[in-house]
């Protein structure tokens, strides 16, 4: 999709204009990755109102904390955080490693690319059920996390569109 194709979708979207209406809000939190084949709306039957939506590369919880803090502190979602892995993501067919080099590939010679590149790290997905424990360890652990909030673990198969619950933890 180009500019000007997104552009006209808005306009028609706009012209059909209703408010989005947060009396359907599920109090949930959902965290999923990044990848085009993911659209949490459409697989979990939500409509806009219906939950906050936080995406990062892999669905990552480290990076997904100050969202949530606003999200549970600010918003009030105090009731689940479900955190979601896919089958066949990006994160597992390349290393943190992997893209620190291709970024300093694109910036040659640039030592503040290089440093700043090599303090991150990408969160390598090695095996997406252990990769989804982990994370709701570490969110269940994370003390800015409000205690009693349910946190669920979740795959989302990219070949049949099912989503499975791995585990589930109380904060
Ligand atoms: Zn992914």
């Amino acid at each position: 999709m180009t500019t000007p194709e997104i552009l006209q979708a808005n306009e028609r979207y706009a012209a059909n204009f209703d408010k989005p209406d947060f009396s359907h809000f599920k109090n949930v939190i959902i965290l999923a990755c990044i990848e085009p084949r993911i659209d949490p709306y459409t697989q979990l039957g939500l409509k806009v109102g219906d939950a906050i939506i936080i995406r990062n590369a892999g669905g990552v919880a480290e990076d997904a904390i100050r969202s949530i803090v606003v999200a549970q502190h600010f918003v009030g979602v105090r009731r689940e955080i479900m955190l979601f892995r896919h089958t066949d993501c990006g994160l597992s067919r390349v290393t943190t490693e992997g893209v620190r080099d291709l970024v300093k590939k694109e910036n040659p010679g640039r030592d503040d690319v290089a440093k700043i590149v090599d303090a991150m790290d990408f969160h390598h997905i090695i095996d997406p059920v252990e990769s989804v424990k982990q994370d709701v360890k570490i969110l269940s652990e994370n003390p800015l996390v409000i205690k009693g909030t349910k946190i669920s673990g979740w795959l989302y198969d990219v070949d049949t569109g099912k989503i499975s619950q791995i585990l589930q933890a109380i904060a």
